[in-house]
């Protein structure tokens, strides 16, 4: 059985992205988001960091431009970048009157804390101690919530958009909205909108080792790219160079705001390694520190190295990172007294769908905005906590957008049910979680922080007939969420391997050894892949 509903935007995502979009048009459109975990569920949620902004006197503008410009290895957009980094201050005024509490300089002080992160060259992040994602999402969650325009479906994950090529078999391509299966009930939706807005993260999920949460299986790129968006970059992937290595902390990140509060990288015997790679030393840019880090673990064949605060008062660690400090104390680790062991993970997809200033991608009706889009504010390497912002300033700019077409007055169109007529139930599960530990690893393994051609065609030869396997998979039984994501990490893993292949340089966050250098021969270019035609993948 499917159900049927209509709205004016259709939001799929409940992340900083996601939420922050349906509160700027809740009080002049009807809105639905979806979200296939609890609503709170997501990368926000679990942002420690914080978000670039400047306010101190001794920083500009301009300064901030530089640093992002710097640190994207000369393939930022540089209106993308001086667009999101104008509009930081009113994003972050927008967060402090919908309620979110950022840290204060002192008890009695008016002015907030600013911490100082990689690539940028002064403090310009303003933050919630070391948990500002879990104080930004709750708060607009709760926004959302309370607001009568805005229904929120938890548990419903986005199946496939629904388009008039598709679906109407119309010559133009427009977005109707999506196809969603509500997991709890197992029952499919089709939701209906003028508008519908990816806003579903990044795929940090595609590799083995990631500090992302579970959602995070890039479903929105995978979505777009299927019904025929434009994808730029997919090779750059952000490893973070400090996860925690432990057998029972999933996915927890030690925030680089340790390293700029002074916390030194170490080996197994104490040795200081960073200043040996990088002038910044741990606060090198993070590409250079968790290559550093990747190479020094090979070399000596460490499953990790440290990462050690400890010469801070203990005082000043309990205030400044309480997660951080509670979560290695759970795990028998005592941040104020000995270091900490780290390991690199993904982290951060700089790719995504290809959106302009207002967040629309080339498909008519939709819309990507979060770590799906690529506005071209990243280029080759993100700098730390610029994501944030992307979300924020984004939202806020698709919001206007958006807006400036209401009221929406056409009738929509009468669309298909979802056709599951020729899906029967799976025997058995492991086929897909066997597919999902074989795809994982060897995307760590021959796509991670060190790449080459041979590797790149192994992960290619291998993903090829995982492929085959997932389609056939997909065409025959009931899909269940798992088999949704898997199908949306193989097409993910696909532009990463792609793209990879295409760049014959080392730039950024893309490092090759067939290819060490930048190529400086030709201008910088973004690496695109066009959008399926819907007749290339005839899946339900
Ligand atoms: C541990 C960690 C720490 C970080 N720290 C910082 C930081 O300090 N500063 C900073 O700027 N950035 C940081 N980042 C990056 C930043 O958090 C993310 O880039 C940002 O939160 C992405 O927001 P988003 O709204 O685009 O996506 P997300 O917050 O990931 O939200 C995605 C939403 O989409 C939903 N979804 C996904 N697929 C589907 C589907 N098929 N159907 C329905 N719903 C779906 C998910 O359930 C979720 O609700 C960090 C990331 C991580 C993982």
């Amino acid at each position: 059985m499917t159900t049927h509903s209509e709205y004016d935007v259709l939001i799929i995502g409940s992340g900083t992205a996601g939420l922050t979009l349906a509160l700027q048009l809740a009080d002049d459109a009807r809105v639905a988001v979806l979200s296939k975990d609890q609503l709170k569920e997501s990368a926000s949620l679990y942002a420690q960091g914080g978000i670039s902004v400047v306010l101190d006197q001794a920083d500009s503008i301009e300064s901030h431009i530089n640093d992002t410009l710097i640190a994207g290895a000369g393939l930022c957009d540089e209106d993308s970048v001086r667009y999101t980094v104008e509009h930081a201050r009113e994003s972050i005024e927008w967060l402090i009157e919908q309620g979110v509490s950022f840290t204060k300089d002192g008890v009695t002080s008016e002015t907030y804390h600013l911490t100082q992160e990689g690539g940028h060259s002064h403090r310009r992040v303003i933050h919630s101690a070391d948990a500002t994602g879990r104080e930004v999402e709750t708060t607009l969650l709760a926004k959302a919530t309370a607001h009568h325009n805005i229904a929120l479906f938890p548990f419903h994950i986005g199946i496939d958009l629904i388009t008039s090529q598709k679906q109407l078999g119309e010559s133009d391509n427009h977005c109707l909205g999506c196809y969603a299966l509500d997991i709890k009930s197992d029952t499919t939706h089709q939701f209906l909108a003028p508008i519908t807005v990816l806003a579903t993260g990044g795929a940090g999920k595609v590799y083995l080792y990631t500090s992302n949460p579970d959602v995070s299986t890039g479903d929105g790129i995978a979505m777009g790219w299927r019904a025929g968006c434009d994808v730029a970059n997919m090779e750059f992937v952000q490893f973070h160079p400090t996860c925690l290595y432990h057998p029972k902390a999933k996915s927890f990140l030690i925030s680089e705001a340790l390293r700029g509060e002074g916390a030194k990288l170490l080996l197994g015997n104490g040795e200081r390694f960073m200043t040996r790679f990088h002038e910044q030393a741990e606060l090198a840019p993070r590409d250079i520190v968790a290559r550093a880090i990747d190479h020094e673990m090979k070399r000596l064949g460490d499953d990790c190295i440290y990462l050690d605060i400890s010469h801070q008062p203990p005082e000043f660690i309990e205030l400044h990172f309480p997660t951080i400090h509670q979560r290695c104390l759970e795990l028998g680790i005592d941040m104020t007294k000995g270091p900490i062991p780290v390991v690199p993970a993904a982290h951060y997809t700089c790719g995504g769908l290809i959106t302009d200033q207002q967040g629309q991608t080339n498909l008519s009706g939709l819309y990507a905005i979060g770590e799906t889009a690529h506005t071209g504010l990243h280029g080759a390497n993100r700098m730390a906590s610029n994501s944030l912002l992307e979300c924020l300033v984004y939202a806020r700019s698709a919001a206007q957008h958006i807006r400036a077409q209401l009221p929406f007055n056409q009738p929509l169109p009468v669309v298909p049910d979802w056709d599951a007529s020729r899906a029967k139930p799976a025997k058995e599960a492991i086929a897909i979680s066997h597919n999902w530990d074989e795809l994982r690893r060897f995307m760590w393994d021959y796509v991670g922080i060190v790449r080459s051609n041979d590797r790149l065609n192994r992960a290619q030869r291998r993903l090829t007939l995982l492929q085959q396997e997932i389609n056939a998979f997909y065409q025959q039984h009931h899909i269940t969420s798992d088999l949704l994501e898997l199908r949306n990490l193989a097409d993910v893993a696909e532009l990463i391997i792609q793209s990879a292949l295409t760049r014959k340089e080392s730039r950024g966050l893309h490092y090759t050894l067939d290819y060490p250098t930048l190529n400086s021969e030709q201008p910088a270019q973004n690496t695109v892949i066009a959008g399926k035609s819907w007749d290339r993948d005839n899946t339900p």
